[in-house]
């Protein structure tokens, strides 16, 4: 299965999308890569999930990457007797330490260092900032606020208290046994919530080790002031528009938008766009002229993958809100002005094998018109740096490793195969070959460029750059 497309959709499964058809749905409609929110999901469903997406990537013979969203030190009020309420402007309302479900007086915050933190006058932002409450009174166990903003409310949606001081830790003893859960289940990506300090990937990748890439999401002014060394430490990162935006001030979000994409691309880390992306179709069948617009610019900016939230885990339409950005992204890279402005974001290439060879293939790619770039990759950073360079010709990464080959899912403009390793280097050529042509990427009497690492299966060797043609069976020669 190939796309039409380079940038990634990256989409939330929840209980719109989690049974087994949606997920094959969701995989035909363009989803390259699902996050299983641990904010909502339980270990059950996460087990249940993840046979699921496995059982379709076997159905389609399509490599699907899995990432685990840490819920982080996000702070949640409980649930309604309900499920929902509205509340007014005017309205007194009050979040309290008592378990039972909420109602239109009240609903549990199951927060205790929350109570000590805020302070009459102090703001509480509900909802992504939707709903604006401030505190007028505040005891060891409540927390009586004014609604200055109301609308509706439901269950476990987010509080954000940015007038007041938290004392909080990256990772809290529910991640961890999130992340435990998640490790045996052999999950691709994991994303750190709220990270603040660079110290938090690193404290993060003392347990995981290699086991699963790291995705740190930037939602914090703390993670924007250290944002360059955040990057380097993270295999990626996540633009969380959604808290970003609520503990900044909304304005500032596009441009630190844009600011992250080039650092993504300095650095050679894959970047998600995510939040709000296509809100409006959580309730209808087709988005706002704003959202593709906003969907459009993150394409033109380069971004590896954009994301679907509510609108694919909760909404009425995950079908085709991933069809929508499907057609939108397609739209976009076929633009005249896509090459010019992807091109103009470029980042120089390293001093290093890795990253010559990269530059070199797509140079010589373009010059000849080449069908397409095959990377041998066993770790995946081959791949990564050949993405970099963002060649306007398709890259096909090979690896034996099954969770290279999942994890560069998330990466821009690469088509996935697990391969075994070639013998030697005919059989690399011929493999190569056979692969971009069975794959549907190369014709009969097209050429391909190949990179590799000589000698063979030694990971951080590429070192050679090579030419071939699929003969007319459709397998190498040279
Ligand atoms: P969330 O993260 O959906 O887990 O809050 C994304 C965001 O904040 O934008
Ligand atoms: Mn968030």
């Amino acid at each position: 299965m190939k796309r039409n497309r380079r940038v990634k959709i990256l989409a939330t499964l929840g209980p719109a999308s989690d049974s087994r058809d949606m997920i094959a749905r969701l995989v035909k409609a363009g989803a390259d890569i699902f996050r299983i929110n641990m904010s909502h999901a339980s270990h059950e469903i996460l087990d249940r999930t993840v046979g699921h997406i496995r059982s379709v990537e076997e159905e389609f013979r399509r490599p699907l990457g899995i990432l685990v969203d840490l819920q982080g030190p996000k702070i949640r009020i409980g649930k309604f007797a309900d499920d929902e309420i509205v509340l007014n402007n005017g309205d007194i309302f009050t979040m309290d330490q008592n378990s039972d479900p909420g109602d239109q007086k009240r609903v549990y915050l199951p927060h205790p260092e929350l109570f000590q933190a805020v302070k009459p006058g102090h703001r509480l932002l509900l909802d992504d900032g939707r709903i604006e409450l401030q505190a007028a009174e505040v005891s060891s166990d409540r927390i009586k606020c004014k609604v200055i903003y109301g609308g509706p409310l439901s269950n476990r949606k987010g509080v954000s208290v940015p007038d007041s001081l938290l004392a909080v830790s990256a990772m809290t003893e529910k991640d961890r046994a999130d992340l435990d859960h998640a490790l045996k289940r052999n999950v691709d990506w994991i994303a750190l919530s709220f990270v603040q300090r660079p110290q938090d990937i690193t404290q993060a990748r003392k347990i995981t080790g290699g086991r699963v890439g790291i995705m740190a999401k930037i939602e914090k002014p703390q993670a924007i002031q250290r944002l360059g060394e955040i990057i380097k430490l993270c295999d990626a990162f996540m633009i969380a528009r959604g808290d970003l935006g609520v503990e900044l001030p909304l304005e500032q979000v596009p441009g630190l938008q844009k600011r992250m994409i080039r650092l993504a691309r300095r650095y050679g880390r894959p970047v998600v766009v995510a939040t709000q992306m296509l809100e409006s179709m959580v309730s209808s069948p087709t988005p706002t002229r704003a959202e593709v617009s906003d969907v459009s610019t993150a394409v033109f900016e380069g971004a590896d993958a954009i994301m679907l939230s509510a609108e694919s885990a909760s909404g009425d339409f995950p079908v085709e809100a991933v069809a929508t950005m499907d057609k939108v992204a397609i739209a976009v890279e076929s633009d005249v002005n896509y090459p010019s402005i992807i091109r103009a974001q470029g980042a120089e290439p390293e001093a290093t094998a890795a990253d010559a060879i990269s530059a070199a293939t797509r140079q010589t790619a373009e010059t000849l018109d080449l069908a397409a770039i095959v990377t041998y990759t066993s770790s995946g950073s081959t791949g990564l740096r050949a993405a970099r360079e963002r060649p306007s010709k398709p890259i096909i990464a090979l690896s034996p490793e099954i969770s290279t080959v999942r994890r560069l899912s998330l990466v821009w403009g690469i088509h996935c195969v697990q391969s075994e390793d070639a013998k030697d280097l005919e059989d690399m050529v011929d493999k190569a070959c056979s692969i971009a042509h069975s794959q549907g990427f190369a014709r009969p009497g097209e050429r391909i460029a190949i990179t590799a690492g000589v000698p063979l299966r030694t990971s951080g060797s590429t070192n050679m750059l090579r030419i071939a043609f699929i003969d007319h069976k459709g397998s190498g020669s040279t």
